[in-house]
């Protein structure tokens, strides 16, 4: 799927040595269940005939995880999310240090070079891997609604990540032996808070720490939609 007219378009023509009887071998990590159809077809292979043998995306050493930052213009945003970056980074290095490495991906290059500027650090791509390549998979991924759940954080992030990535929807949320994402981290803390309540303890406390908590979720509401607002209008950061 990620060859087009442009980019790798030898990729195409390897459908026609199909069409002469030759036995194909196609690797990819990037083709969710809902593609295969539109794959088949472009490679001249008949669904019957296919041999599939398909891993789990699941990743159970994975914490997945969103931030949001607030901004009102494209250069706000910019300078937030470098904010972000490095407050991030800072706290993971303090959490694994030397020789532990962090990679963080962008999806252009020019973000790469911008970030990598302001950060202080080597910057790595292969020009036409990031400009064009999964241009498939990211435009289906960006356009679609399970971006914007996943963003939202209403659900839990593996249960959307598996669902587009393996088809998989028998999933209620971050299992035993998996990092848990972070809604899975908040309900779970919900959870213990209300556990404690229930057994008693100090109400003035539990009292301060509810009101403290709905602050943070009227903030976390308020930066969502601002987010939302400045990305609508400012389409070229989304890419950032
Ligand atoms: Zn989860």
């Amino acid at each position: 799927m990620e060859g087009s007219l442009t980019f790798r378009p030898k990729l195409r023509e390897l459908g026609t040595l199909a069409l002469v009887g030759l036995q194909m071998v196609y690797l990819t990590a990037t083709l969710p269940p809902a593609d295969e159809a539109a794959f088949f077809s472009m490679v001249n292979a008949q669904r019957e005939d296919v041999v599939i043998i398909r891993a789990r995306i699941t990743r159970r050493n994975v914490a997945y995880s969103v931030r949001s930052v607030t901004a009102t213009t494209a250069k706000e945003a910019v300078a937030a999310v470098v904010e972000e970056a490095r407050a991030t980074i800072d706290q993971k290095l303090e959490e694994h240090p030397w020789p532990a490495k962090i990679i963080v991906y962008c999806q252009r290059v020019e973000a790469i070079e911008d970030l990598a500027g302001k950060l202080g650090c080597d910057a790595y791509y292969r020009e036409i891997d990031i400009r064009d390549g999964k241009a498939e998979r990211l435009k289906f991924w960006m356009s679609g609604t399970k971006r914007e759940q996943y963003i939202r954080g209403d659900a839990c992030r593996r249960v959307i990540l598996d669902s587009v990535m393996d088809g998989r929807n028998d999933r209620e949320g971050c299992e035993d032996g998996e990092e848990l994402c972070d809604v899975c981290q908040r309900q779970a803390s919900e959870e213990r808070r209300e556990e404690e309540e229930d057994g008693g303890g100090d109400l003035e406390e539990d009292r301060e720490e509810y009101d403290m908590r709905q602050r943070e979720l009227q903030v976390e509401n308020a930066r969502y939609q601002a987010t939302t607002l400045a990305a609508e209008e400012h389409e070229q950061f989304q890419d950032y």
